[in-house]
């Protein structure tokens, strides 16, 4: 039997819960709160779909590490009970006294919970519609069709596998003081459109100039743990870092062709 300590809440009311759960060979964490869920505690919350780490909805702090629940063995789990929490320092809220033999389930930092492990989403959603994750130049196609480099489409497939999860924003220490931060998800997928050739110049100057402030990529404290975290090996501080030195390229640029439009 394993023992999950695991966050409630509802309402204002918080407390934590330990549940004996059997192990069964290759038990996921997912697995484990469905045994609770069906056989100790019908009301334990929690958010799943695919069970297959493509929807992304199973994200939450499992021993002080936010992770894909249905991607977590309880096995790895129980290897790694002594986590270093420090390395985490990021989290939001105080953590419960947990016993050597238990594995701590919570809702992930950084988020309003909504119910136990059930967070609201909304926010993060807000903030990758600022960047508009979407490509500006519509249905518009040029003659030969778009084509695209087989290096820039290595660099863009570096960002797409994103899945929304918001790991790394429940990693995030500027998330988790500042509201108005975009966070590494929305700021890789801006990197992202901004690499796609498909993008008109104007608008690409445009999505840098719209997160070349505080709230964007000069937020970051650049200590990458959404890099380290991320469970589809996106690399958000790179793509954050990557416009940092844009920017100025860009700036420059513009000097230039602005010259030598009045030479003209
Ligand atoms: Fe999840 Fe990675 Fe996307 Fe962040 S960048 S939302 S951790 S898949």
């Amino acid at each position: 039997m394993i023992k999950f300590k695991i966050r409630r809440q509802d309402g204002d009311r918080v407390w934590h819960e330990t549940f004996s759960v059997e192990e069964t060979p290759g038990m996921s964490v997912l697995e484990a709160l469905f045994f609770v869920q069906e056989r100790l505690d019908g009301g334990l919350c929690f958010r799943y779909s695919c069970r297959g780490a493509v929807c992304g909805s199973c994200a939450m702090l499992i021993n002080m590490v936010p992770r894909l629940a249905c991607r977590t063995q309880v096995s790895d789990a129980q290897s790694e009970m002594t986590v270093d929490a420090v390395k985490w320092g990021a989290l939001a809220r105080p953590v419960a006294k947990v016993g050597k033999d238990e594995i701590l389930i919570e809702p992930l930092p950084n988020m309003k919970v909504i119910r136990d492990l059930v967070v609201d989403m909304e926010h993060f959603y807000e903030l990758l519609d600022y960047i508009k994750p979407w490509i500006s130049a519509g249905e518009e196609v040029p003659e030969g069709g778009n084509l695209m480099s087989p290096k820039v489409e290595q660099k863009i497939e570096a960002y797409t596998n994103c899945i929304l999860c918001a790991t790394c924003y429940g990693a995030c220490p500027v998330a988790g003081r500042d509201e108005t931060y975009l966070g590494p998800a929305a700021l890789a997928k801006a990197w992202r459109f901004y690499l796609d050739p498909r993008e008109k110049e104007k608008d690409k100057r445009a999505r840098l100039e719209a997160v070349n402030n505080q709230s964007g990529v000069w937020g970051c404290d650049v200590v990458f743990k959404c890099t380290a975290i991320c469970p589809k090996k996106v690399t958000p501080t790179q793509g954050i870092l990557a416009q940092r030195r844009q920017i100025p390229k860009n700036k420059i640029k513009n000097i230039f062709n602005r010259g030598k439009k009045s030479e003209d």
